[in-house]
């Protein structure tokens, strides 16, 4: 998972892009990178505030960056990859997957290309510079509606900027004005903490281009609509809005409806923050069980998932338990999703060491059962517990006295549609 960010026509786009990657920070932390006009760039492992910083400063009034999360490719290879193609010099950044990238990588080499990185989305690059046209706008519409997903993608030309959307719009893009100017950012969030005005979502099938021109919208491929439910469930940020209406509002009625489904009983509702907070409140204000704060996040540690080693202790250097709170009491454990079950695993481990004389588990989202090819790090199938193993199974494998997940009728309730892709809930693949 990555975010990605653009700035057209603004001065100062350094700091803008600062601003908006770090809004952007929670989907991806492994490294920075920016590319500023002219094709000045910086790019490193770390997080925005180590890498943008003010002795890096590059100045100018266009450009692209990117925060990545690897789901293709080294993690030591940074975004946006940049080109000379056979239309000049392109920038290029990518948030999602392209599921048959290997074999398109595979066929061009054996046509001739030299790939630079082991990233899918430089196949972008090789297939504009192969474009059968020699404008680069109808290169970069030509490029895009030959590939089906997923992507949501920023382009930095000499004279323009482009943010696009595949034709599901599985990942979020959004464009808003500032400054006499525009910016790009995968969630809106971001945009409006910076103060843009009339903030847009790009529609999926559509290339946005700013230039001198202004802005000019081109169709290149019949809007699907299928937007990932897991940007809903966990990945996004609760003030964010995407085509169904916000995050915060669509989690907390997955704690609502998860409690009208499961029915479960208890003295206390502990979320999981932070992503299993919204939740945990829907759950607690429809059961009328009180939410109390059982563990703490310790907020000086990044994602658990995104640190490779050793789970279980990272787990419990980031959750630290409120014994005082959990001591003699039923507790009901509120968190989006259970993916491998290491974290829950540990979880329950702690709060039966805090004294809690029951441990019930109530998950806001179906059980995750399928790998997501299109840029979500979900693992592989045979490491999703829910995958592995039946409901019972689990209920033993973690150690919880009961566990609970929310239906796939009942996500799709409380996100208010279903032109979603579910493909990591219900194996329905769309590409
Ligand atoms: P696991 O320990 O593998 O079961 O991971 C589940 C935890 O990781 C949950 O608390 C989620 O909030 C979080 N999570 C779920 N999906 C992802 C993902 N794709 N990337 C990072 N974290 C995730």
């Amino acid at each position: 998972m990555c975010g990605i960010a653009g700035v057209w026509n603004v001065d100062d786009s350094y700091n803008i892009l600062h601003d908006i990657l770090l809004g952007l920070q929670h989907r991806g932390q492994e490294s920075t990178g920016i590319v500023i006009e002219g094709f000045k760039f910086l790019k490193m492992q770390g997080l925005v505030s180590q890498v943008l910083t003010k002795e890096n400063y590059i100045n100018g009034r266009s450009g692209i960056g990117h925060v990545r999360y690897s789901t293709f490719g080294e993690n030591s290879e940074i975004q946006p990859l940049m080109g000379l193609t056979s239309k000049g010099k392109f920038a290029i950044a990518h948030n999602g997957n392209i599921p048959d990238a290997k074999i398109r990588m595979k066929s061009l080499v054996e046509k001739g290309a030299v790939f630079n990185t082991t990233i899918d989305s430089e196949v972008f690059l090789h297939y504009i510079s192969l474009a059968p046209y020699s404008d680069p706008k109808l290169s970069t519409q030509w490029s895009l509606s030959r590939i089906p997903g997923a992507y949501s993608i920023v382009i930095l030309t000499d004279n323009m900027l482009i943010a696009a959307r595949d034709s599901y719009g599985f990942r979020p893009l959004f464009y808003g004005k500032f400054k006499g100017g525009f910016v790009v950012s995968s969630e809106d969030s971001a945009l409006t903490a910076l103060g843009a005005k009339e903030i847009t979502e790009i529609v999926p099938g559509e290339m946005v281009i700013f230039s001198d021109m202004g802005l000019e919208k081109v169709k290149f491929a019949t809007t699907k609509m299928r937007f990932c439910a897991f940007e809903y469930i966990y990945f996004s940020r609760p003030d964010s809005n995407f085509y169904y209406g916000n995050v915060h509002r669509a989690r907390f009625k997955m704690g609502e409806i998860l409690y009208r489904e499961s029915q479960m009983t208890g003295d206390i509702v502990i979320p999981i923050l932070d992503s299993g907070f919204s939740g945990a409140l829907g759950f607690s204000l429809a059961s009328k069980i009180p939410i109390e704060l059982g563990l703490m996040r310790n907020r000086y540690l990044g994602r658990s998932f995104i640190m490779p080693e050793n789970r279980e202790e990272i787990v419990k250097r980031k959750l630290i338990p409120i014994p005082q709170v959990i001591k003699n009491k039923e507790v009901i454990v509120i968190d989006d999703s259970i993916v491998r079950g290491t974290t829950m695993k540990q979880i329950v481990k702690m709060l039966r060491e805090s004294g809690a004389k029951k441990v019930k588990i109530g998950i806001h989202s179906p059980p995750v059962i399928g790998p997501c090819p299109y840029g979500i790090d979900t693992s592989r199938k045979s490491e999703l517990i829910a995958n592995q193993k039946e409901i019972e199974e689990i209920i033993k494998e973690i150690n919880a006295d009961e566990l609970y997940y929310l239906s796939l009728n009942g996500l799709k309730e409380a996100i208010g549609g279903d032109k979603l892709c579910l493909g990591c809930l219900n194996l329905n693949y769309l590409i």
